[in-house]
């Protein structure tokens, strides 16, 4: 299957035909004038907006309220954003520049040349060297990921000589897509804060979606997916997941920025998995655990899991639960089918709620003034890391126990995990209170 290095059709840029890369590398990757291009542009009437990183095009037309003459100076501000991710000096490139086409009606750029016969039909985008093309969005802030996106392909696709599988082509150009506004500047966010500032994007909700359907790709199938392959929705929702998992879990950021720092070819994956420090076993498990409960503002560091095996539960055992983190280790190993009390002392500190000016305490039963993913926050919770019936569906975290005191049986061998249900977002100024007692039985 041929695979041109200059080439990256995507999301969204999801070609509208199919049968993957045995395409003929369109010419209009080499020996492009850009400034013969604006004036090009310009005779045919179109709209141009220039920046230092990037000349936008368009045929959107004038006097329509848009924000399409910030778009420039907002790439110029992701431009630096991507060259700090791979380590670049952006002086080093104040003359890069990419050509943009946000295209309404495309046959007006066909009939001026500045969209060649050799780009193929696209339903979202399209990037050829350092050119791309994009449909226009009617939503301003998917239209400016589509924009970045595709930015990130001619950036990567000319400044990285990128040719790699496509899970790492399309899930860097979404995550250095990914951002929000702060004051009309561009803020990246690897894992998006609020879905307030994603409009559209949908890319956590397709992960949930999955992970419901028990459709969730594991890590290693994410690997493996061929460019082919990769053109739905939930392929770009699960490579903007590995990227973030890999960019961002303290336990593989290293290796993966040290295998990033490398040649970006066709044996990256290998290449990452061979890094020091990189274990795929491990990767696939803490992926699952990621995909499993990600959401707005899932702090990668906070919900790293310590997998060990820990001990048979011979005396009781207390601990104190943070609940600023995600699952926790008890370090008691439980059997099949094992009973164990528990109960919980003392009082969770859950910060405030937007709006009320008073701390807000719990007890192991959580306090019914919020609730998050239908429980009361506050509220302990204790699971085991289960295995799905039939192997349908990838691993994930069960709920055996929760509220003050109980029972819980184990579903598995293996260790037992509490944690106090809170949002990513609230459980940031969370602070230690709730104490537990493990009672065997
Ligand atoms: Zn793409």
């Amino acid at each position: 299957m041929l695979f041109h290095p200059l080439i990256a059709r995507c999301l969204v840029c999801a070609s509208l035909f199919a049968g993957g890369w045995a395409v003929t590398p369109p010419a209009a990757a080499e020996g492009f004038d850009l400034r013969q291009a604006v004036a090009v542009a310009r005779r045919a009437d179109l709209r141009v907006f220039e920046g230092q990183h990037l000349v936008l095009v368009t045929d959107r037309p004038s006097g329509s309220k848009d924000d399409l003459a910030s778009l420039p100076a907002l790439f110029d501000e992701a431009f630096d954003s991507w060259c700090d991710h791979f380590h670049f000096d952006p002086t080093d490139y104040a003359e890069w520049q990419a050509f943009g086409c946000l295209v309404v009606e495309p046959e007006r750029f066909r009939s001026c040349g500045l969209l060649p016969p050799a780009i193929p039909a696209f339903e979202n985008g399209f990037c050829a060297g350092s050119r791309f093309w994009l449909m226009d969005q009617s939503n301003p802030a998917y239209r400016r990921h589509l924009l970045l996106h595709e930015g990130v392909h001619a950036f990567t696709l000319t400044l990285r000589d990128l040719n790699t599988p496509a899970w790492y082509t399309e899930g860097i150009a979404e995550l250095l897509a990914t951002h929000r506004l702060s004051e009309g500047r561009f803020i990246a966010t690897p894992v998006p804060l609020d879905a307030d500032d994603v409009e559209q994007l949908g890319r956590i909700e397709a992960i949930r979606a999955l992970r419901e359907n028990a459709a969730a790709p594991s890590l290693t199938e994410v690997f493996e997916t061929p460019p082919s392959e990769h053109h739905r929705i939930p392929d770009y929702a699960a490579s903007w997941a590995t990227l973030a998992f890999l960019t961002e879990h303290p336990r593989y950021q290293q290796a993966f920025a040290e295998a990033e720092s490398g040649p970006l070819d066709g044996r990256f994956t290998q290449r990452l998995q061979a890094t020091q420090g990189f274990d795929q076993q491990l990767a696939v498990r803490d992926f699952d655990a990621f995909t499993d409960d990600v959401d707005y503002g899932y702090d990668l560091t906070a919900m790293e899991v310590d997998w060990s095996a820990g001990r048979p539960l011979e005396k009781n055992v207390r601990m104190f639960v943070d609940p600023a983190r995600g699952w926790q280790n008890t370090q008691v190993k439980l059997r099949m089918g094992q009973q164990v009390r528990f109960a919980s002392r003392g009082r969770s500190q859950l910060g405030r709620l937007p709006g009320v000016e008073v701390d807000l305490e719990s007890e192991g039963n959580g306090i019914s003034i919020d609730w998050y993913r239908g429980r009361p926050i506050g509220r302990l919770l204790l699971a085991q890391w289960v295995m799905p019936a039939n192997n349908q569906g990838r691993p994930r975290f069960i709920v055996l126990g929760e509220g003050g005191q109980g029972r819980l049986e184990a579903s598995t061998d293996g260790p037992l995990f509490v944690r106090i249900n809170d949002s990513p977002i609230g459980r940031r100024d969370n602070t230690p209170g709730l104490e537990i007692a493990l009672i065997p039985q």
